[in-house]
């Protein structure tokens, strides 16, 4: 899951950041409306975090922004202010949630997962392919009963091939969807995590999962005891 930080004061952002990060979410920071927006409007994010006072947009007029573009995702808002008036205004704008400031990082967490959970139209908290199961709260996959545990990079990365299963993902689309969208393209970085992915998830005796297309990118394939080994360019 990828998540927008909008913050400008720097130890908030990076508190959340960290916590986040632990949390095995993939974190993007702005440290201003307008770039907070911008960032919001070209990469795909599963949630937003947003502060109300910023420099040169402040929280409601991104908010307004993002919604007036048609763009739905799920913001979670931080309010330094008790007023009802102002959380009022925020949830009428289109906000899924508000925070108040202080917080305790717990809190957060869990009104994030809460948004995200009712964000996803299948309402699961699991994700299926075959025997392997990724729990969307523990961010901790499962293949017959044992607990396969993931850094943060191979559960956005298998995350996103699961919700995809089937379909072919290019390897641009994994890069801006896992890795930050300014990454080098000719790097390989994605070839080796996938194979630490499958040395996690597949099981030597049995067909992959994990797909490789030639020339395109990755496929997560639903797979059966009779299915034959796929081509495979490794
Ligand atoms: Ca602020």
């Amino acid at each position: 899951m990828r998540i927008l930080v909008i913050e400008d004061e720097r130890k908030v952002a990076s508190f959340i950041k960290r916590g986040l990060e632990e949390e095995r979410y993939i974190v993007e920071t702005a440290a201003d409306g307008e770039q907070g927006l911008a960032l919001a409007m070209d990469n795909p994010f599963d949630a937003i975090v947003l502060d109300v006072m910023l420099p040169k947009m402040d929280g409601y007029e991104v908010l307004k922004a993002l919604r007036d573009e048609g763009n739905a995702t799920p913001v979670l808002m931080l309010t330094a202010r008790g007023s009802t008036e102002d959380r009022v205004q925020g949830l009428d704008l289109g906000a899924d949630d508000y925070l108040t400031k202080p917080f305790h990082f717990e809190e957060l967490a869990a009104r994030l997962r809460s948004i995200l959970r009712r964000s996803t139209t299948e309402k699961t908290t699991r994700l299926q392919c075959g025997d392997l199961t990724l729990d969307l709260v523990t961010h901790f996959a499962y293949r017959d009963e044992k607990e396969i545990e993931l850094t943060t990079k191979e559960y956005a990365l298998l995350e996103y091939l699961m919700r995809n299963k089937e379909r072919i993902l290019s390897r641009s689309m994994i890069m801006q969807h896992v890795w930050k969208h300014n990454f080098d393209p000719e790097s390989n970085i994605i070839d080796v995590y996938i194979k630490r992915l499958r040395q996690k998830i597949e099981k030597p005796d049995q067909p992959q999962m994990v797909q490789s297309v030639r020339g395109v990118g990755y496929r997560m394939r639903e797979i059966a005891d009779n299915t034959p080994r796929g081509d495979d360019d490794e």
